[in-house]
């Protein structure tokens, strides 16, 4: 099944508002297994209308439209939807009655312009509004079905919830089945990703990349008219899929790094404290964006100048005058005293250069130490990241996490 999305508004198309119904619908139906193929948006011309809802008729099953419902003139929807089908615009009774109703208890004088709101094209099935006044409704547009919403956002999804859904799901049974899963990536970019998948997939079964600085997004997307056949090939490409990209892959949907680590050290009873230096605390807010981190995060220290280091972990004078705060040494003893001082099971520390001073030619701008103490010992990792400041202080604290997730499952 084809959908096309039509938003309908000169203010669409001046820029003044963003047009969130169309993004709205899209990751609606793309939940419901429906691939959205056009998006268009026009203003409020009666030409312009025609021809974009002629061109939507040729080339989509599905159409779903906002806007221009509303009481004024410039609101010309069903208007043009009634030229189109050849229909007579009626009045929707039941939304007449609820307006009056309303109107009468507020006390306001209903005016001729209010009564175009409650009108729908006569071949239409009309759709109550459970948040506004004007209906929307539901036509045959040539071989496509059509449906008509307001464009005021909560009206139009309050309508999509109450009668689209269900309806499109119907129309979708009968046609080509989508099964989809998304894999949460994390530690190689996203042409590596690529290479490694290379070859999975073919005419029925698709892969498709999105990076969310500093992850990667796999999707694998599999289509059949039979549901159970598509079900049994997207449970052969997971097999694959996993086998190829192994710990890299670390969740999946809306997991995050964090919530996933949390999800961990949750259910190994363990707790976590954290000791920052280039960081800052990004590394302990990213765990406690977490609801319900309290759980398992003990706190965190920020410690940001040698004396910090010092005072507050006891990392020792003599390895920052050795070999600086940037070393293997300085975060396994930020980690180690963390650990002690906070009393908890594991603790990552970070120390680095951010940027965009400070390097040096051993120790370049990007270049940042992890370690990661727990029961079963302690992890380090020396890594340099590219990009600028914040890029590397995000990676830092994702390879942070990542580390962290590794060693909780191997304690
Ligand atoms: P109204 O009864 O308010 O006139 P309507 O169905 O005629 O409703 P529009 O006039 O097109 O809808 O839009 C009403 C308001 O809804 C706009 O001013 C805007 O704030 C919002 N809106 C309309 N279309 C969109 C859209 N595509 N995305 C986000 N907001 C929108
Ligand atoms: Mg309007």
């Amino acid at each position: 099944m084809r959908a096309e999305i039509f938003t309908i508004g000169d203010e669409l198309c001046r820029g003044e508002i963003v047009d969130t119904n169309s993004s709205w619908m899209a990751d609606r139906l793309w939940e419901m297994g429906v691939t959205v193929h056009w998006m268009t948006s026009c203003r409020d011309v009666r030409e312009d209308m025609i021809r974009a809802f002629r061109e939507a008729a040729e080339r989509a099953d599905l159409i779903l439209v906002s806007g221009g419902l509303g009481p004024t003139e410039d609101d010309l929807t069903v208007d043009v939807v009634c030229e189109i089908v050849g229909a007579e615009a009626v009045t929707h009774e039941p939304s007449l009655l609820r307006m009056k109703d309303r109107f009468e208890r507020a006390g306001y004088q209903l005016t001729p312009n209010n009564l175009r709101q409650v009108r729908v094209p006569a071949s239409a099935r009309a759709l109550m509004n459970p948040a506004g006044q004007a209906p929307g409704f539901e036509v045959a547009l040539g071989q496509a079905t059509m449906f008509v919403m307001p464009g005021v956002p909560r009206e139009m999804q309050a309508i999509f919830d109450a009668y689209v859904v269900e309806r499109v799901t119907a129309l979708a049974a009968s046609s080509e089945k989508i099964r989809k899963r998304v894999y949460r990536v994390f530690g190689k970019g996203e042409s590596h990703i690529d290479h490694a998948l290379a070859g999975l997939g073919g005419a029925d079964a698709t892969l498709h990349y999105q990076v969310a600085f500093p992850e990667t997004l796999v999707k694998v997307v599999v289509r059949d008219r039979d549901a159970a056949a598509a079900e049994a090939r997207l449970a052969e490409l997971d097999r694959e899929v996993r086998a190829r990209l192994g710990i890299m892959i670390y969740g999946e949907g809306k997991d995050s790094l964090a919530t996933v680590l949390g999800r961990a050290l949750a259910a190994a009873g363990r707790t976590l404290a954290v000791a920052e230096s280039c960081t800052g605390g990004m590394l302990g807010s990213l765990i406690t964006d977490v609801p319900g981190s309290s759980r398992y995060f003990v706190g965190g220290y920020i410690v940001y100048a040698d004396e910090a280091k010092r005072r507050e972990l006891g990392v020792r004078a003599d390895t920052l005058a050795r070999l600086g705060a940037v070393s293997r040494e300085c975060v396994e003893e930020m980690a180690a005293g963390a650990r002690a001082r906070a009393g908890a099971d594991f603790a990552a520390a970070i120390s680095g250069i951010a940027g965009p001073d400070g390097g040096t030619p051993d120790k370049p701008v990007g270049t940042v130490h992890i370690a990661v103490m727990g029961p079963g010992g302690t992890a380090h990792k020396q890594m340099l990241f590219p990009g600028a400041r914040d890029q590397i202080r995000r990676l830092a604290c994702y390879w942070a996490m990542a580390l962290l997730l590794r060693e909780v499952g191997a304690s």
